[in-house]
């Protein structure tokens, strides 16, 4: 059984992984919880989320390593952050769900620039549930956050900046989330929010939210 859990920064994709560990250790399940290192936001063998509840879990450099992690019986692996992780990610989680083993995946399932992630497309399709979380849209306070959108020095994105950029660990990278309407609203990627990859945003068009 593969689970995962998307949806947007800020809508506590971790913090409900990290609810369905604790409840796994309660129910006396064997379990493995995975972060990839690449996370520079989380110090440690643990993850956290951002309303601070964190469990123990092993950093992983690359998804070939995962089978070293499973070296006695185990009942469910958790995944955090599956966006982040190399492509090979998808043929370990299917390894692992055919040997019988549950899996369950938090990430993102769209970047900056409202363009699913590869491999988090892969595992939607595979998926035997999905569970969509939202953000609170940071314009109009509704709760059907859905995009995420990257400021950088305060000011939205360009398409060239890349897929993965972590905030927190540099002070001009910024994310904020945001409605269907209010990003289209906003407009900083196109219409719709279609992927327009390589185009600059003009200074006229970005739209200052006078955060
Ligand atoms: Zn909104």
């Amino acid at each position: 059984m593969l689970k995962l859990l998307v949806g947007p920064m800020k809508a506590e994709k971790t913090g409900e992984l990290i609810r369905l560990v604790k409840r796994a250790s309660i129910g006396n399940k064997n379990i493995v919880v995975l972060s990839p290192q690449i996370d520079e936001r989380t110090v440690g063998e643990v993850i956290e989320s951002r309303n601070g509840s964190k469990v123990k879990a092993f950093r992983v450099q690359s998804s070939d390593l995962i089978e070293s992690f499973i070296n006695e019986p185990v009942d469910i692996v958790f995944i955090d952050e599956v966006h982040m992780w190399d492509e090979g990610l998808v043929r370990e989680i299917c390894k692992l769900t055919d040997s019988g083993i549950d899996v369950v995946c938090s990430g993102l399932d769209m970047n900056y620039m409202s363009a699913p992630f590869e491999i988090v497309s892969r595992l939607l399709a595979l998926a035997d549930e999905v569970v969509k979380l939202t953000s609170v849209c940071e314009e109009c306070g509704s709760d059907k956050g859905r995009r995420t959108a990257r400021y950088i020095n305060g000011k939205p994105a360009s398409f060239n900046s890349p897929e993965i950029l972590v905030d927190g660990t540099n002070t001009s990278v910024v994310y904020k989330t945001f409605c269907n309407r209010c990003y289209r609203k906003i407009g900083m990627f196109g219409l719709g929010g279609y992927p327009m990859k390589n185009v600059e945003i003009p200074e006229s068009e970005a739209v200052s939210l006078n955060y």
